[in-house]
């Protein structure tokens, strides 16, 4: 091995440090007070502030080795050069430094430091537009430093301009190094940035601008640059190899996978169990929400390939009490979940929504598990479907884990269902004698009244409380079916007492396979699957009238 990637982010730093940068330390996964973005995607971001013009204590040249999770790059994992989770090195000049120095450094780093030979480099440059010139000035530099003109790529907006992030903010063009992979063929005198052959490695970012309020493209008052390299990426191409997965960051994790999966299984999992450590050490924990979710999303599709393979493995891989007890959850479910996946013919989206939904299959694997069955299956429809039919967990949805609070609808409609899920609790806890005398509900809580005459004791409350949130906490599907009211009385689902019902009735069922936790005629809306709920708590019980009970509830 030419150099190890502990070498590189050493030599990176130091390389650096001696050209006047200030170390700093890699931030959280979990950006701190940013309720905009679920996690670090960037070195540059957790220096957004000092972009922006605050000062940073340690000055205006600062170097990190960041981690970094990229949620928009899940589909291309497995490919040679993406990763859910990356280190990426960097350095900063916060209105120091400006282009002539950022690609020195670069190009120094790269050839002087790393020995990257000439002959496998090139890089490009934005090439202009309406908002700003073509970045002649960059590739000049470039050439100065001994760089072909048939080596340098002007590309536009797309490829070679970074932000601003939002609405407003810095933003500039940005110039690209790349590295020809290709170990048999020697690199092509004039650069095709089509070819595949070319690994982009490193990104020089010229903030030189600001996006205005009039969506102005103006000369910034502090030019800064932003730099980022991808460790993964680096080690592989200097040490000749054509992916990340070749390089000691892998090495001990493929030994711990069994050798005989597919080869991008074998990626996946090796990828995905890097991200949940590295997330679950950040402090992230599985849910139906948010971060939680993008968490949940890693493990269970791993889970399932673990399943598939009937080995197991994935214990030596993320040595966590918080993935096991997911996984134990996930296996439940992922059974009776691939028994129905074999039983349909051509699988759509339609499909693809209702075994997601009933047995949480993940998309992710249903188009392994059988390509030809699922010829007919597009992310983007399925994606479609869950945003339309799921709005209780948007974050859930769509696959974009951007966040939003549950609107009042939202809220009562899971109180709805908790509603459904207490009288279970209650029936279980106190007899099957009890039913519902009652409920009302709001967005803030609900009010719940059943036959019992005498006080519940402060154990009967937790028992009721606990079996709620189990069902909430093994994230079961809420079905239901149309029928008569007749065969909705055979199947035994519970109706209100004063309710009057039409001839066809609704049946809401929450089970967990064959054990029917509650099956209750009810007009609805009800969630689509429990895990969404939250927190179950009982936060009074008292005297409703004579032989009835009031309990009060929320979901936190
Ligand atoms: P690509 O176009 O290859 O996806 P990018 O333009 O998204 O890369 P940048 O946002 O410029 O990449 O990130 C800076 C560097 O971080 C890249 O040059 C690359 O080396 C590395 N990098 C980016 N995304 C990933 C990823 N998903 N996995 C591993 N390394 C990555
Ligand atoms: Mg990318």
């Amino acid at each position: 091995m030419k150099i190890t990637s502990a070498e590189l982010r050493e030599k990176y730093l130091k390389f650096f440090e001696k050209k006047g940068h200030k170390i700093i330390p890699s931030a959280s996964l979990v950006p701190e007070n940013d309720p905009t973005v679920l996690f670090t995607t960037a070195g540059m971001q957790p220096l957004v502030p000092y972009l922006l013009g605050q000062k940073h204590p340690d000055g205006t040249r600062l170097t990190s080795c960041q981690k970094c999770i990229r949620t928009g790059d899940i589909d291309d994992v497995g490919d040679d050069t993406h990763c859910t989770y990356f280190e990426m090195l960097g350095n900063w000049s916060l209105g120091d430094y400006g282009k002539k120095e950022a690609i020195e450094f670069s190009f120094e780093f790269l050839m002087k430091e790393l020995g990257v030979p000439l002959e496998r480099f090139a890089v490009t440059c934005f090439e202009g537009d309406a908002d700003a010139p073509r970045d002649t000035e960059a590739a000049e530099i470039w050439q100065n430093l001994g760089i072909k003109k048939e080596r340098i790529a002007f590309l536009p907006k797309e490829d070679n301009w970074w932000g601003p992030a939002g609405k407003t903010g810095p933003c500039g063009p940005d110039s690209e190094m790349f590295y020809w992979k290709n170990n048999s063929e020697p690199a092509p005198e004039v650069f095709d940035p089509k070819n595949k052959n070319w690994v982009e490695i490193w990104n020089d970012v010229f903030m030189i601008y600001v996006k205005n309020e009039e969506s102005k493209i103006v000369d910034a008052v502090q030019k800064n640059i932003d730099t980022g390299m991808g460790l993964e990426r680096a080690v592989a191409v200097l040490n000749g190899k054509d992916n990340v997965y070749d390089t000691d960051i892998f090495e001990e994790i493929f030994k711990k996978i069994p050798a005989e999966l597919e080869q991008k299984q074998k990626r996946i999992i090796a990828d995905h169990s890097r991200a949940i450590n590295a997330l679950i050490a950040d402090g992230v924990e599985p849910s139906n929400k948010e971060r939680g979710y993008v968490l949940r999303r890693l493990m269970r599709r791993i889970i399932a390939y673990e399943f598939l393979s009937k080995k197991e493995f994935l214990k030596d891989l993320i040595v966590s009490a918080v993935f096991a007890e997911e996984r134990s959850k996930f296996l439940k479910t992922l059974e009776n979940g691939i028994a129905e996946y074999n039983k349909l013919e051509d699988i759509d989206a339609e499909k693809a929504f209702y075994l997601y939904q009933s047995f949480g299959l993940p998309f992710d694997i249903l188009k392994e598990l059988n390509p030809e069955k699922t010829k007919n299956l597009g992310r983007e429809e399925f994606e479609e479907l869950l945003k339309r039919h799921q709005e209780l967990s948007r974050t859930a949805s769509a696959g974009m884990f951007k966040g939003g609070l549950a609107d009042a609808g939202e809220q009562a409609t899971k109180y709805h269902t908790a509603t459904h899920l207490l009288l279970a609790a209650l029936r279980k806890i106190l007899g099957p004698e009890v039913y519902q005398r009652g409920s009302n509900i709001t967005a803030e809580r609900m009010r719940f009244d059943f036959n019992w005459s005498e006080k519940l004791s402060t154990a009967q409350i937790h028992d009721a409380e606990n079996f709620v949130n189990d069902i909430i906490n093994i994230d079961l599907p809420v079905s239901f079916e149309e029928m008569s009211l007749d065969q909705a009385k055979e199947i035994g689902a519970m109706g209100v007492f004063e309710d009057k019902y039409g001839e066809r009735v609704k049946v809401y069922t929450i089970a967990d396979g064959d054990n029917i936790i509650s099956r209750e005629i009810c007009g609805g809306p009800h969630v689509e699957h429990t895990g969404v709920l939250g927190h179950f708590k009982i936060q009074k019980e008292e005297s409703s009238s004579a032989g009835v009970r009031r309990i009060k509830a929320i979901l936190e």
